[in-house]
C-alpha cells in the first residue's frame, strides 16, 4: 500500500489542532472531569465535549465512570498522551522565547529536581552530547515520502482557531502542525530545500499553496527570503526541538511494520538519532513528571 499515509501524516491528523494539544496539556497537568477542562481553557462546551470525545477514539484519553445515577466519567492520560510531554515543552519553550505576541505571556517552567526555571535541551540519547539543527541528518525510511507525509484532508478536525487573540496559546506553532502543508514544508525547509520550484515539485503541492505558507512563515520570520530562496532563520531554526520531537513521537506511536518514514542519524556519534530533552540549569534528563508551570 504505497499510498497509505504514514506516521507522520497521521501525527498530523490528530495533532493538528489546538485543542487538542490543549487538553493534553492540562491532563498531563492533573486535569480529570469536563468541568477541571472547562475551567482552564478558552472553549465553548460543544468544542471540549466533541474534542474529548475524538482524543478518546485517538487513544490520547481513556474515560472512566466514577460515579452511575447520575453518571459522570473522567478522561485518564494513556501511554500515547503521556508521551507527548516533550513535544509540549519544546512547543512551550519555543512560542516562550520566540513568539511575541501572546495576548499573556506564558509562564515559565520549572524543574523540581534542581528548582529552578529551565530551558529544555535536546540530546542525542545515544551519546548525552546536546544536538542542534545541522548535526542530525534525515533520510527517508521504508514508508517515507513526501506524499505519504501529508495527510488527506478529509480525515483532518480542525476548529478555527484565531491568531493573537486571548486564549491560543501557541498562535505560530499552529501555523506549523495545524496544517497538513505547512509541517511538510517546514521539513523541506529543514532538509536543506530552499527554493519555492524545488518546494513545489518535492511536496506536489499546488503552486498557489506553496506561495501561500512561505509567506506566512516569512511574515512569522521562520524562514528569510534570501537571494532566489527560502532559508530558515534563527528563530525557525530553534523549532528543531519541536520537530523532532513530534517526529519521534509520531513514529513511536504509529510506526507499524514496515518501518520508519524518516531515519535520523546524529552526525557526531554516527548513531540513529533519538531526542531526549535536558533541563538548561542542572544538565539532568528531563522528565514529564518533574516539570511544571510557574505563574509570573
Ligand atoms: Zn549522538
Ligand atoms: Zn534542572
Amino acid at each position: 500500500m504505497p499510498d497509505q499515509p504514514n506516521a507522520v501524516a497521521r501525527m498530523l491528523g490528530v495533532l493538528g489542532d489546538e485543542w487538542t494539544l490543549l487538553i493534553v496539556q492540562q491532563a498531563l497537568l492533573g486535569a480529570r472531569r469536563y468541568a477541571e477542562f472547562a475551567a482552564a481553557l478558552p472553549i465553548s462546551s460543544a468544542v471540549l465535549t466533541s474534542r474529548l470525545q475524538s482524543m478518546v477514539g485517538d487513544e490520547l484519553l481513556i474515560r472512566r465512570e466514577y460515579q452511575t445515577r447520575p453518571s459522570r466519567s473522567e478522561y485518564l492520560t494513556t501511554a500515547r498522551s503521556r508521551a507527548l510531554w516533550p513535544m509540549l515543552t519544546s512547543v512551550w519553550a519555543w512560542e516562550r522565547a520566540w513568539v511575541p505576541d501572546h495576548a499573556q505571556p506564558l509562564p515559565s517552567m520549572r524543574h523540581s529536581l534542581c528548582r529552578s526555571s529551565f530551558e529544555p535541551r535536546v540530546a542525542c540519547r545515544s551519546c548525552s552530547e546536546p544536538v542542534v539543527h545541522g548535526e542530525v541528518s534525515a533520510r527517508w525510511g521504508p514508508t517515507g515520502s513526501w506524499q505519504r507525509s501529508i495527510p488527506a484532508s478529509a480525515n483532518r478536525r480542525r476548529s478555527p482557531h484565531r491568531r493573537s487573540s486571548a486564549g491560543v496559546l501557541f498562535p505560530q506553532t499552529m501555523s506549523v502542525i495545524g496544517d497538513r502543508w505547512a509541517f511538510a514544508l517546514l521539513v523541506a525547509a529543514f532538509v536543506g530545500v530552499c527554493r519555492f520550484t524545488d518546494f513545489q515539485q518535492q511536496l506536489g503541492a499546488p503552486p498557489g499553496t506553496v506561495a501561500a505558507r512561505l509567506s506566512t512563515f516569512t511574515a512569522e520570520e521562520i524562514l528569510a527570503r534570501h537571494d532566489d530562496g527560502y532559508v530558515l532563520t534563527e528563530k525557525g531554526r530553534a523549532f528543531f526541538p519541536v520537530l523532532v520531537c513530534a517526529l519521534h513521537w509520531a513514529q513511536n506511536v504509529f510506526g507499524g511494520a514496515q518501518g520508519p518514514a524518516v531515519v535520523l542519524t546524529h552526525n557526531r556519534c554516527g548513531r540513529r538519532f533519538v531526542p531526549v530533552l535536558e533541563c538548561s540549569r542542572c544538565g539532568e534528563r528531563l522528565r514529564g513528571s518533574h516539570i511544571m508551570p510557574v505563574a509570573g
